[in-house]
């Protein structure tokens, strides 16, 4: 079996999900006899092909996407391209495989979870035809299938999914696996990209979304702000407090209908699925619907006013009270140790 963690590059650095997601590829290689490629894919993939290698990737393919912003035609999106790149890339390495007398064996194509994965992931499966299982937090090989553990019913039940394929498609929740250095001798293959496609679409310019300033997907410390910051002077203190523990901060819905945040913080069912070291739960009851987002936080600190808030189910550490006390006491107590 070949395990390809597939890594869309387009920062300068590399997203510490694409290395969980190499550690996981080595891991699963290792335990079923199967070996690990990077398909790297993107505007700064060349970049990244050596660190790929230093975290187990024995064969790495390498797609170069260019962004020309004089070239003529409509702008296309960055998912687009790297949907396109995937098929390029498996029917190139597919018929690579052939040509050497290889026998094909079964490909188990792993991505991170990011919005951009989301974007892409069901569009990969129907071009190469093959089963997908997003948002996994942990899978394994058995020889003939792949089995995958993913949450459903936002987090209330853990399934166990099975798929069979020739190929087979997996996205897996960021944070959940530390990224472990094994550094290998590795192949690289270049591949050039299809740079327009039929629509004369080509990649010109890459967006960012708009006020998407944090990854949150990637911090290590996340401040949640629940309805319990209820005004700028709540506001202010979350802000003091996210200084001094370098923390980003996220929402609950409720501060998505609030107005006082932006939208693209949400984190829970319908906003984005973290699972950072720290998890602190300010003024947030602990929802179905906000825990499916963050439930699988290495450790989570609550403070709530009311002791029957279900947020304590959940959480390592629990302190009642009033956030308007607590937090300028806190907050105070980090600047003295700070001085
Ligand atoms: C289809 C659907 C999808 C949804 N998706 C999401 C989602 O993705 N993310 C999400 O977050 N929600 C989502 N929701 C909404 C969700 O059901 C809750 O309404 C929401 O999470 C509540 O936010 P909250 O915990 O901040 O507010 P509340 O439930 O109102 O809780 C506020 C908490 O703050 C405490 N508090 C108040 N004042 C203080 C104080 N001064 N000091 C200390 N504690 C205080 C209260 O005791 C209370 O526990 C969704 C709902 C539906 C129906």
């Amino acid at each position: 079996m070949r395990v390809c963690a597939v890594i869309p590059c387009f920062q300068e650095e590399l997203r510490s999900s694409a290395l969980e997601v190499l550690t996981k590829a080595t891991i699963v290689a290792s335990s079923s006899g199967g070996r690990v490629e990077a398909w790297l894919v993107g505007p700064t993939a060349e970049k990244h092909s050596s660190k790929a290698a230093q975290y187990g990737a024995a064969t790495l393919r390498v797609m170069e996407l260019e962004v020309d912003s004089e070239a003529k035609g409509v702008n296309v999106s960055l998912g687009r391209r790297i949907v396109d790149a995937v098929d390029e890339l498996m029917t190139q390495s597919t018929a690579e495989l052939a040509t050497e007398g290889a026998p094909q064996p079964p490909s188990l194509l792993l991505f991170d979870n990011t919005e951009l994965t989301k974007d892409v992931l069901g569009a990969c499966g129907a071009r190469l035809d093959a089963p997908v299982i997003a948002d996994v937090v942990d899978l394994s090989w058995d020889g003939h299938q792949c089995i995958a553990q993913r949450p459903t019913y936002a987090s209330k039940v853990m399934s166990k999914v099975h798929a069979e394929g020739s190929v087979i498609l997996c996205s897996i929740r960021a944070g959940l696996f530390e990224p472990d250095e094994k550094p290998v001798k590795a192949t690289t293959h270049r591949y050039k990209s299809r740079q327009t496609d039929l629509l004369g679409q080509v990649l010109k310019e890459l967006v960012a979304p708009e006020g998407d300033t944090v990854d949150l997907t990637e911090a290590p410390i996340i401040i949640g702000v629940g309805r319990g910051i209820a005004d700028e002077t709540g506001k202010d203190l979350v802000a003091k407090l996210a200084t001094l523990i370098r923390g980003e901060i996220a929402i609950s819905r409720a501060h998505f209908e609030s107005g006082m945040y932006s939208h693209t913080l949400l984190v829970g069912q319908s906003g984005k699925v973290v699972a950072p070291r720290l998890y602190l739960a300010l003024g947030i009851s602990g929802s179905i619907q906000h825990v499916a987002g963050m439930s699988e936080s290495h450790t989570i600190i609550a403070i709530n006013k009311d002791p029957e808030a279900p947020i304590f189910d959940l959480a390592d550490l629990g302190i009642v009270g009033d956030l308007y006390q607590i937090l300028p006491a806190l907050i105070h107590a980090l600047e003295s140790t700070q001085a």
